[in-house]
């Protein structure tokens, strides 16, 4: 039987490792501090931002939440910005996607100072990415190279294979695979013969958005599997590997739920910690 990778204990161990970090920050003046801004009122929006606040508040991390109606303009939202990125309380900014139409979502993630850029989509930290230097980075693919570390599992020397080139998880998941020396390739909805590709891979991982698509054909015998795919289907959640060719193919996976979700909150967490320690020259 393939291990089952475990993403609530490997959240709660990040967390755990955070709360003396948060102290010494307490100690030293002031706890960090983040900001979620939430436009109008989408359902799934708002359950994500609840647990987001909620996971500020276990840690004793000072949480703000902006509630601007989903009639704001860009100009409005900016001014929103502009004043957090000179709030002294707050460490890191988090602005919820999807925005309404009305506004740009490229000048209001623009225009978070790159210093207090909770999520890591500031083009100045995704270029600090490539880069491979420090700087706060993509949450759910930061949360999948946890995963990787702390199960024991190489990734030096492997055949990557990331199904999906969103700049939010395909795209810096591919780099931090690559800056961990896999050998990666990206697939996308354009990929002629995605099973063949997928089928050479040491550590495959799926971000695409399609439930169940990658079956027992995609998957190489003893492959290590990331399911990042959340869908949802007549109220229940998917991934987007059907569970039963994970089990039957793999050597370790990802289950969902309970495998990579429960671990991009806690990577935003890491990152406002870290935010805050350069913010207040501590050193972690
Ligand atoms: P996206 O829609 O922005 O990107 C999907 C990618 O999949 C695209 O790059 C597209 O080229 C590729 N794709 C689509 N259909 C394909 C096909 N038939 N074959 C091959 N590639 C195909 O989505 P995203 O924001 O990157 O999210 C991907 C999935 O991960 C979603 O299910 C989302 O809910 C989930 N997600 C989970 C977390 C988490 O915390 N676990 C966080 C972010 C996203």
């Amino acid at each position: 039987m393939p291990e089952i990778l475990d993403g609530l204990k490997i959240r709660d161990q990040i967390l755990s490792e955070l709360k003396p970090r948060v102290a010494q920050l307490i100690e030293k003046g002031r706890a960090p501090g983040l900001a979620v801004v939430l436009v109008g009122s989408d359902p799934a929006s708002e359950i994500y931002v609840r647990n987001k606040v909620k996971a500020c508040e276990a840690l004793g991390i000072y949480s703000e939440k902006i509630t601007p109606p989903a009639s704001i303009t860009t100009e409005e939202l900016l001014a929103i910005i502009d004043r957090l990125n000179h709030d002294p309380k707050i460490d890191g900014i988090l602005v919820q996607m999807p925005l309404p139409d009305q506004i740009d979502d490229q000048a209001v993630l623009h225009a978070i100072h790159p210093d207090k850029d909770a999520d890591g989509f500031h083009p100045m930290n995704v270029g600090k990415l490539v880069e491979n230097a420090p700087a706060a980075r993509s949450c759910t693919p930061a949360g999948v190279m946890e995963i990787l570390k702390r199960s024991g599992i190489e990734v030096a020397g492997k055949k990557a294979v990331v199904i999906g080139r969103s700049d939010i998880v395909g795209k810096p998941m591919a780099l931090m695979l690559l800056h961990a020396n896999a050998t990666v390739t990206i697939c996308h909805s354009k990929t002629a013969n995605l099973a063949e590709e997928c089928s050479r891979a040491d550590i495959l991982v799926a971000a695409i958005g399609r439930a169940e698509l990658i079956r027992e054909e995609h998957i190489k015998p003893g492959a290590v599997v990331i399911d990042v795919g959340m869908n949802r289907v007549n109220g229940k959640l998917f991934g987007d590997v059907q569970r039963a060719a994970a089990e039957a193919k793999s050597s370790a996976f990802t289950p969902v739920p309970g495998g990579v979700g429960p671990l991009t909150i806690a990577m935003l967490m890491s990152n406002t910690v870290q935010l805050a320690e350069r913010h207040m020259s501590v050193k972690a």
